[in-house]
């Protein structure tokens, strides 16, 4: 019964060439793993390479590169690609960006590089960017070439990285190339944060982090992994180190609180895909509802129905104009046939071990709230019961507020740490900031940017000081 939703859904891929052959989804499993954006073959790459305008120059970059969070040189790259040098094109890419083969396989390039490709202004599709860099990723990987800047000389300071998420990775490379002795800290027994936990097989299931987390041990980056810093170990990694880049992400979902909420078939979005990338299928029965209409919320609803629902259902409510997910998450979640009920909020999940059913209310939008949007409110009378044997929550995640208060001296806004953007410092001269503690969850591009400003701001800060001395 499943097949019907994944095969609708993947059509318009399996259209493309090089793509999906529909009849290889054997199961679930292998459902949920087809990358959205998988390997291309060395003509593939050459063809679509040469599809490319090589736009901008030394003083005009080029509009994609304008819109990579990351700067990622991509006429050069895309050059290097063309002319039958992808081991020179991923150096490329990995100048500015050390996690360029995580970012070729997740990032949302629909909304950043291809969408500002110039090709988009005269009715052709745009250069398929993120393949291209996959393509000189995967070939310098799979060769075992990590390209490994040379080690450089040590400049005596040391550096505190506390979480190995894609900002924590980002912040340690750059500080180790710059010369500084880097410990890297993660709570998790593994590196990566979000990307290893949450993001949807489908895009990347882990690798090619191993390949991304080997390059900082080649230069020498210490790694602390299972080590969750609490305020005892802050106190002494304050002693022992000249700056510490705080890097821990968000903590866990937000709840919505509701009655019935401990009821069988009611997930939390984050451990609900972890289950998933940790190869074991949650149940999810046939009938899901996702509550929430952001990023998240699309990712669920997809990897519902490749679990093989025969209905899946996002209550969000507010109406379609207000919805945080990007356009083209929407769309793809559309094709594969996940529904949307707008104006819709869930006030109590009803059951009788297992969930059966939604108690939801109908909605209207009234004044704008403080974040520009306009409020819900509750249509009287309107409430009703949706059938429903799975919810799956997915409305944002909560600040480390426990660990981040403990920090003496940081200014925090709702949870999220404040810093000064071009430099990344915080308030307390020994603390700088990066990633989605700052934002309050965004793109691993975007963390990967925010951790290259923080690592300049802390080069800059600490070279200061030596000239002082
Ligand atoms: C479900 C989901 C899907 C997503 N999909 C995409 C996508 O497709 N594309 C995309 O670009 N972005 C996606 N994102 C967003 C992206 O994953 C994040 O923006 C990115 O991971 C943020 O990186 P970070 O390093 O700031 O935080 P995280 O990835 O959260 O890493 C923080 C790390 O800090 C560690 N840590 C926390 N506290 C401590 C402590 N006290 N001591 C030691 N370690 C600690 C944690 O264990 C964690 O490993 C998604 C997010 C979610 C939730
Ligand atoms: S905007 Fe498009 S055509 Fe121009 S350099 Fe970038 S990818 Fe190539």
């Amino acid at each position: 019964m499943h097949a019907e939703p994944i095969t609708r859904g993947l059509r318009k891929a399996a259209q493309r060439p090089g793509l999906y052959e529909v009849s290889h989804l054997k199961d679930h499993w292998e459902a949920m793993t087809a990358e959205l954006k998988p390997p291309m073959s060395h003509q593939d790459a050459f063809l679509e390479a040469y599809r490319c305008l090589l736009c901008g120059g030394p003083l005009t970059p080029a509009p994609c590169m304008l819109a990579c969070p990351a700067s990622v040189d991509v006429p050069s790259f895309i050059g290097a690609i063309s002319i039958g040098e992808p081991s020179e094109a991923a150096e490329i890419i990995l100048n500015a960006n050390p996690l360029g083969g995580t970012c070729a396989r997740v990032c949302p390039t629909e909304e950043l590089c291809e969408g500002s490709c110039v090709l988009n202004s005269t009715h052709q599709r745009p250069v398929d960017i993120a393949r291209l860099q996959r393509y000189a990723m995967d070939h310098a990987f799979n060769e075992g070439n990590l390209l490994v800047p040379l080690r450089p000389a040590q400049n005596g300071k040391r550096v505190a990285v506390i979480g190995a998420g894609p900002a924590g990775l980002t912040g340690a490379f750059e500080l180790a190339v710059m010369g500084y002795k880097v410990s890297l800290f993660d709570a998790r027994p593994s590196t990566g944060g979000l990307v290893r936990s949450a993001i949807a097989p489908y895009r990347q299931l882990s690798e090619p982090l191993n390949q991304e987390t080997a390059r900082l041990w080649e230069l020498g980056v210490e790694f602390r992994l299972g080590t969750t810093v609490d305020d005892n170990m802050r106190q002494e990694l304050e002693a022992s180190y000249d700056a510490i880049l705080v890097a821990v992400g968000m903590g866990k979902d937000a709840s919505t609180g509701l009655e019935g909420d401990h009821l069988e078939g009611v997930f939390s979005s984050l451990p609900f895909i972890e289950t998933i990338k940790s190869a074991e299928l949650p149940n999810v029965k046939n009938k899901v509802a996702v509550i929430g209409a952001g990023n998240t919320a699309m990712d669920v609803a997809r990897e519902a129905v490749r679990l093989g629902a025969k209905e899946v259902t996002v209550l969000y409510r507010r109406s379609q104009d207000e919805m945080p997910a990007f356009a083209i998450e929407f769309e793809e979640a559309i094709e594969e046939g996940v529904q949307f009920a707008w104006l819709t909020n869930p006030v109590k999940y009803h059951g009788d071990g297992r969930i059966n059913a939604i108690q939801c209310s109908k909605m209207t939008l009234g004044e704008k709230d403080p974040s520009g949007r306009r409020r819900p409110v509750p249509i009287e009378g309107s409430e009703f019961l949706l059938e429903i044997d799975t919810v799956i929550e997915a409305i944002g995640q909560v600040p480390r507020n426990e660990f981040l208060s403990g920090i003496p001296d940081i200014e925090l806004e709702s949870g999220l740490i404040k810093v000064d953007p071009d430099t990344g410092a915080t308030r307390n001269p020994l603390y700088f900031a990066a990633g989605d503690a700052l934002n309050g969850g965004a793109t691993v591009v975007e963390a990967v940017r925010m951790a290259k400003v923080a690592a300049s701001g802390i080069n800059a800060k600490l070279s200061e000081q030596s000239n002082v001395q």
